[in-house]
């Protein structure tokens, strides 16, 4: 079991999955929070049942997936409800993420978590690292990407917290602002700082 976990960082586009796949490199096992958040409510789960049971079968597609922009809207205008969907979901999240970190063998693992700070998830890790880069190159590399007019890509940044802010926050910082080349020095810098920091924290626990 890792006991000792990385919350990787950054807005969209900033380059957290080609980060997190240079440590996987190294051996170091990923979580995503964001995959573990869209499990805990995928077709057939626990999560999805309560949801129906809650609000009706209308939050249900034909497919029987989630209606996710349907349950997004209701809690936008519902406080309370965002509140109650909040209190049947997070602790669903926190088992499997303690599952998966115990399933995790290696000697730290990284928690990638777009909404790190927003949601508190760095309270509940280990040290923070965000992937920076200008607002620029975010929209840049996410419109090369991803089919998305600038408008949506400009609403989804203006929905996460500042890049001042995150700069603020992050213990470590990894800059992407120039090419893909310069991210492997960077990650094994950290990766050794990690195994020091991860192993020193076994000695002490
Ligand atoms: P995130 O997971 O944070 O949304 P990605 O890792 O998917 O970001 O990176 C966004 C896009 O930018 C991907 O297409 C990726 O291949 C590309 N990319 C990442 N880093 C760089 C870089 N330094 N230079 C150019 N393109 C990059």
């Amino acid at each position: 079991m890792s006991k000792f976990i990385v919350g990787l960082t950054g807005g969209i586009g900033s380059g957290k999955t080609t980060v997190a796949n240079l440590f996987a490199e190294l051996g170091i096992c990923l979580i995503d929070a964001d995959l573990i958040a869209r499990q805990v409510v995928e077709k057939g789960s626990t999560g999805l049942a309560q949801i129906c049971a809650h609000f009706g079968n209308d939050m249900l597609l034909e497919t029987g997936e989630l209606n996710r922009s349907l349950l997004r809207e209701t809690i936008f205008n519902h406080p309370s409800e965002r509140q109650w969907l909040n209190a049947l979901l997070h602790p669903m999240i926190r088992i499997e993420m303690q599952q998966q970190m115990t399933q995790a063998h290696s000697i730290y693992c990284i928690m990638i978590a777009p909404l790190l700070f927003e949601n508190g998830l760095d309270k509940k890790v280990n040290r923070t690292l965000l992937v920076d880069l200008s607002e620029e190159q975010q929209k840049k590399r996410t419109q090369l990407r991803d089919n998305v007019s600038e408008k949506q890509i400009d609403n989804i940044i203006a929905s996460q917290m500042s890049r001042n802010e995150k700069l603020s926050k992050a213990h470590d910082v990894i800059n992407n602002q120039g090419p893909q080349s310069a991210l492997k020095e960077q990650v094994a810098q950290l990766h050794n700082q990690y195994l020091k920091l991860a192993n020193s924290a076994e000695h002490t626990s």
